[in-house]
């Protein structure tokens, strides 16, 4: 790649359009990961006083091998969420990662469900409410640490809950009765909560995405020229501004062409102003296709363009300018059926200073080259 293809482009293409529904869920996924960063450590804590609070109540063979399928899980979260945070993913990149953390959560998940009913030590109601106990805590902690995803905070209490609510539904009394109906009451309540606050927080960054698409929309209005689609004249300031500071900083030349059509208003006064008008269009084609990516073209008024050249002399500017005025001359606009004859007078100048110097002696060079018949390139040699 040539040094000067660094210099920043007029109008860097627009983004491709990608599916809001696609982005709000990578978004959704990515507060997800931020917000259960810790959760993995957290269920394997509480596993541990879960193990010890059952300590002689139930086989310490059972406690540490339930413990140490928790312990794989986790190691296997945490593993997930490591290559996670290095990889840095952003977009849609981020779906990539949706499979594997929904794999690794369940494997969490089944070992806190149905573990715990293996662990479950019959005949021995304290310990069995222990589990419950701590077995609930866990499932309010999930519905917190998942709330970003309404799927997943569904699955976590469903998974976590369901097999010891329907274990207590068999068992005799009153009492595991009424703890089951309070855990599908729980359940119930999440399912409604889960919803509003989840097409909240999805309405809200769909909202923002949205924001975001119409910011670059306008931005990228803002700095085009409607009619022929290239860069106007503020954008062409700012980009100006640029590409003189990167020639200052790396002492190279910078050179300006002022291109006007020659005798435009005959050509609105005769043919109409539609016609004027596709003429600034065939001419505004031309210049994108004689000029680089990293030339600065733009149209700076009526029918007046400019383009700034990086890294190039008054002789090698003078020669594009040339080929231009060559090109201009030998291509007839198409017009209804008739063909429009257009010349353009160029100045060219070339200054290493400021902006507002070089634009003002490229047109003094074009007055110069209008005065003296048209149709010509004329360069103003920097004194
Ligand atoms: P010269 O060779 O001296 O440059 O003569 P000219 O006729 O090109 O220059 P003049 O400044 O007399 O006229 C420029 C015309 O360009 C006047 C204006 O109505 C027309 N014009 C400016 N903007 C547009 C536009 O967007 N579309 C059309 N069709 N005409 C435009
Ligand atoms: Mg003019
Ligand atoms: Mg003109």
């Amino acid at each position: 790649m040539r040094e000067r293809d660094a210099f920043p482009q007029a109008l860097p293409g627009a983004p491709p359009p990608v599916a809001s529904g696609a982005l709000v869920r990578a978004d959704t996924l990515a507060l997800l990961f931020a917000q259960s960063f810790y959760a993995p450590l957290q269920s394997l804590a509480i596993g541990g006083i879960l193990c010890w609070t059952l300590w002689g109540r139930v086989t310490p063979i059972k406690l540490l091998t339930w413990l140490g399928v928790l312990a794989a899980a986790t190691v296997m979260r945490l593993a997930l969420y490591l290559l996670y945070f290095r990889a840095k993913p952003k977009g849609q990149a981020l779906l990539a990662w949706e499979l594997p953390y929904v794999v690794t959560l369940m494997l969490s998940l089944l070992t806190w469900g149905f573990g715990v009913l293996w662990l479950m030590p019959p005949d021995d109601a304290a310990g069995q409410f222990a589990i419950l106990f701590i077995l609930v805590v866990v499932v309010c902690g999930s519905m917190a640490i998942y709330s970003a995803h309404r799927g997943v905070t569904l699955s976590a209490m469903v998974v976590m809950l369901a097999p010891s609510t329907v274990w207590l539904l068999f068992q005799p009394g009153h009492m595991a009765l009424g703890l089951a109906v309070s855990a599908t009451t729980l359940m119930l309540g999440a399912l409604r909560s889960t919803k509003v606050l989840s097409d909240t927080m999805q309405s809200q960054l769909r909202l923002s995405y949205e924001l975001k698409q119409a910011n670059a929309i306008a931005d990228r209005m803002a700095r085009t020229d409607e009619l022929t689609g290239i860069a106007n004249r503020r954008s062409f300031m700012e980009l100006g501004e640029q590409t003189t500071r990167l020639c200052q900083r790396q002492a190279k030349s910078l050179s300006a062409l002022l291109i006007d059509a020659d005798r435009f208003k005959e050509i609105n006064d005769t043919h109409g102003h539609s016609a004027g008008d596709a003429v600034l269009q065939h001419l505004s084609a031309l210049l994108v296709q004689q000029f680089r990516a990293a030339d600065v073209c733009a149209r700076i008024g009526g029918e007046e363009f400019a383009v700034l050249l990086a890294d190039t002399d008054a002789a090698a500017a003078t020669a594009v300018a040339e080929k231009l005025r060559q090109a201009v001359a030998s291509t007839p606009v198409p017009w209804r059926g008739q063909t429009l004859q257009l010349t353009v007078s160029v100045g060219v100048a070339t200054h290493s200073g400021n902006l507002d110097t070089l634009l003002h002696m490229a047109d003094t060079a074009m007055y110069e080259a209008k005065a003296s018949g048209r149709n010509r390139v004329v360069c103003h040699l920097d004194a």
